[in-house]
Formats: structure tokens, sequence, C-alpha cells
């Protein structure tokens, strides 16, 4: 048996090719896990891209033959019916850093053992596992630049072919994979991507063919949206993060992508190490954030007053994604203009997020704060330098902000400042002075 989770692909797949290589017969099952399904950490976006992703999946294990197995309920006790109506004698798969994805392993392995079946563990969620190089003394890496070194010299394992053919037992029945509405309520953002492995490829090699050649000069420019967008992709494992790696490493031009591939495996193991990173201050900085209320919610709503502030937030909302650089500006705005915890600025990008992830989300959102893996934890981003740099022409905040796109040029990163142009038209005051905000912050942070 094979027990997918987030590795929603047949492209070098390692549990998936050595199942095929080890028995005659396989059963590939994905579980909806009833802990995560019930759970907040089930959102419509998410939702619906695993859902297209498993259908995707469905249709590949067919053309192979095979099938996919689906069920619903505790992720444990069905794998084991399954195993058992199918006579299954082991079940493979891909290893995964989160604490629950480490009980969901002793779990399986204790149930294994309790009917003499075994339970194997493989590769594939990131490009070097997690816990694969360490740092003298340590358990894993707390600085990215030893990381990213001691990474460009691992030896990458080989990377391994589709299946040809599949065989499922006859004995057990394929199930449905539901629609995601049935999943879970609430609306999907307007302009989400589509999921599956299908997709997500024919993107991947657009983008290596084409745009990560200008990756490395253009990856911060609002506008120019000339980034991969692969993200959640990788994050449901539709791609194969070595695969990219591999492919991205052959071409000259790309290394500053395979360097943000690199980030990702970099706070995997982190998280690996750190199961709490989502809820405890990895670098704790004494910090007595403020009470949230009406002010986050503006930040939510993309009503700051702060044009590029506002345009992340909107982009977030309606196509659940946002612009790296987007992501940097509206979470320091967030922690150090508002001075508001993290926690609930995460939490928001985890509500909306289609690639949204524990390790990536924590991690970035304490490196912004300064309670993580960050050597400048008091940079404070000025929003309105950010979007002169950034966004210059304006072009990035008259997509996502419609009530001020008759404003010309740049002048729309400060309505403020503007006279007739702004009557009439519905967009706040700037919630606070960025100038007071910045220093109210650094004299909080020094206190400590
Ligand atoms: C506050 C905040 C929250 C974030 N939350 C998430 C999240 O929940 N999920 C997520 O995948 N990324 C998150 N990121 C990282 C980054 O913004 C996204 O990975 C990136 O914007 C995705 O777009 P892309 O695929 O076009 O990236 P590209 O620039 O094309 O990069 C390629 C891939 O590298 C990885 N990557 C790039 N930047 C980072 C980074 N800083 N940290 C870790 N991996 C990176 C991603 O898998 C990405 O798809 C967050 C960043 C910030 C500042």
């Amino acid at each position: 048996m094979v027990l997918f989770s987030r590795d929603l692909r047949v492209h070098d797949h390692p549990a998936l090719a050595s199942a095929v290589r080890d028995a005659d017969a396989i059963v590939p099952l994905f579980v909806f896990d009833d802990a995560i399904v019930s759970s907040d950490f089930a959102r419509p976006n998410r939702m619906s891209f695993l859902v297209a992703s498993l259908m995707d999946l469905k249709k590949s294990l067919e053309g192979m033959g095979g099938d996919l197995i689906v069920r619903r309920g505790n992720v444990v006790d069905e794998a084991m019916r399954v195993m058992h109506e199918a006579a299954a004698s082991a079940i493979y798969v891909s290893s995964d850093v989160s604490a629950y994805a480490g009980s969901r392993e002793r779990r399986l392995a204790n149930a294994c053992r309790e009917s003499s079946r075994e339970l194997k563990t493989w590769p594939g969620v990131t490009v070097v596992p997690a816990g694969a190089i360490t740092p003298a003394g340590g358990d894993h890496f707390k600085v990215f630049s030893p990381y990213w070194r001691r990474w460009q010299e691992w030896e990458r394992r080989a990377m391994l072919a589709v299946p040809k053919r599949i065989s499922v037992p006859s004995a057990v029945g394929p199930g449905a994979v539901p629609p995601s509405g049935e999943l879970v309520g609430g609306e999907v953002s307007p302009e989400l991507v589509p999921g599956g492995e299908t997709e997500g490829r024919r993107r991947a090699e657009e983008w290596l063919e084409g745009e990560v050649a200008g990756y490395e000069a253009d990856h911060d420019n609002l506008p120019g949206d000339a980034t991969s967008r692969l993200s959640p992709y990788l994050h449901f494992g539709c791609l194969s993060p070595l695969e990219l790696a591999e492919h991205a490493s052959s071409k000259r031009s790309a290394g500053a992508f395979v360097r943000q591939l690199c980030w990702r495996d970099f706070y995997h193991q982190v998280y690996a190490a750190t199961p709490d990173l989502a809820r405890r201050d990895y670098r704790p900085r004494g910090d007595r954030w403020g009470s949230a209320g009406r002010a986050l919610e503006r930040w939510k709503q993309g009503r700051t007053g702060f044009p590029i502030v506002d345009a992340g937030m909107r982009q977030l909302l309606r196509e659940g994604w946002m612009h790296n650089r987007a992501r940097l500006i509206t979470a320091s705005f967030l922690t150090k203009d508002l001075y508001i915890d993290w926690r609930l600025g995460a939490r928001h990008f985890w509500d909306l997020l289609v690639d949204g992830d524990m390790a990536n989300n924590a991690g970035n959102w304490q490196w912004v704060a300064g309670t993580g893996n960050d050597t400048r934890p008091n940079r404070i981003f000025n929003p309105i330098r950010q979007a002169h740099r950034f966004d210059p022409d304006g072009h990035y905040v008259r997509r996502y902000v419609p009530e001020l796109r008759h404003i010309p040029g740049r002048r729309v990163h400060e309505p403020w400042k503007l006279g007739p142009e702004r009557e009439g038209v519905d967009y706040p005051e700037p919630m606070v002075d960025h100038g007071d905000a910045a220093a109210a912050f650094r004299a909080k942070r020094a206190a400590v």
C-alpha cells in the first residue's frame, strides 16, 4: 500500500516507485483524515486545490491500469482496514516534518507491528530530507547561509521514473473523491489556480523554459509577477522538489531560483526540529504585542490606508496567493507598524493561502517579526519606500485596489497627498504614521 498525503504525483515518487518495484499489486490510498478535515486546518482554498489534485492523481493512476482508493475517517484505522481487505503486507509513506505527520507515522508503525505488517518511510517532500544534514553539535541549522552551502554539496538521490503499469487488487472498492464543498464550508478565492500534477508540470516546464532566466533580476518586481507561482504545487507535492531543483540546476541562469527551493528545505528542517514553531517564538524578544481588534480587521480587509499593504492583502483575498515581496511588506506592517502578534497574521495567511504551509508560513512570519532566524530582528520595512522601489509606477496597486485605479503613476502610493483626485474616493486615511509607529516599535524592543 502507498498512503498518499501531500505527495500527490506519480513522477519521482520514491514511495510509489519502490512499492511498484517490490510488489506485484499495490493499493494507492488517500484518506481524508477526520483529524484534519474536521479541524480549522481545513480551509476552502487548499481543500479545493487538494480535491483537484486528487482527481488528477486518480486519472494518472487509471492511465497505468490502476486507481486511487479514497476513504474518509481516522487515517490509521482506514489504512489498516484497506490493508486487511487487500491482504497488503506493507505500507509505504513519504516522510513529513510536522509533529502530526510524526505521530501519524508512529501510530501506523504500531498498528503495522500489531498485525505483523511493515511500515516503510521514503523521502520526497523536500530536496534534502530534514535532518539529513546537520551542523556540528546541533540537530538543525539555525542560520541559512551555512545550510545553503551544505545543501548544495549534498549528493542528491537519483530521480525516479513514472511506473509503467500498476495493478490494484480487485477486492478493494475505489471510493470517490468528494467535491470540496462537501468537506469544508466557505468561499473559494475567485482567482484560485487549478490544482494537480498535470497542471503543475505544465507550469514548471513553461517556467524553466522561459521566465526563470529573469528571476534573479525580477523576483521582487511586484507588477512584473515574475516568480514561478509554483508554491501550491510544491506544497501538495504535485511537483517533486528534487526534480524541480535538478532541472533548474541544469540551467545556468536559475541559481537564484534554486536558492529559494533551499529556503523551503531550510524551514522544513527548522520545523522538524521545532514542532511548536507556529506557536512559540523561536528567539523570544520579550514582546508584549498590542491587542488586535479593529486594526487587525482593517489589515485583513486591505483597508489600512497604505496602498501597497492593501494591494497585497487584497491579492490574498482574490487569488489565495500573494507575491513574496508583498508578504514581507504586509507582515512587517502588521508586526512592526501595528505591533500585532505575528501569530494572528500567520493565522489569517493560513486561512487563505493555497500554498499555506506550516513550516514556510511560521518560519517566514517569525523571520519578519524578528523572533525567528533573522540576523536583523528590528528591521522595519517602510511601506512607502518599498512601494516606490518595487512598484515604481503603481501598476501593482492599481491592479488590486480598484478605487485608486484612476490615479496615475507613483502618486498612487501616497493618496493622502492628493488634492481633488481624492474627492469621493472611498479609500481610508493611513491608520498610523509610519515614522511614529517605527519609533514606537524600536522603543519597545529596546526596552527589553
Ligand atoms: C510572511 C510570509 C509568509 C509565507 N508563507 C508561506 C507559506 O505558507 N507557504 C509557502 O510556500 N511559502 C510561504 N512564504 C514564502 C514565499 O513568500 C512563497 O513561497 C512564495 O511567494 C511563493 O511564490 P512562488 O512559488 O512564485 O515562489 P518563487 O519565488 O518562484 O520560489 C520558488 C519556491 O521556493 C520556495 N520559497 C520561495 N521563497 C521562500 C521562502 N521565503 N521561504 C520558504 N520557501 C520559499 C517556495 O516553495 C516557492 O514556490 C511566506 C513568506 C512570507 C514573508
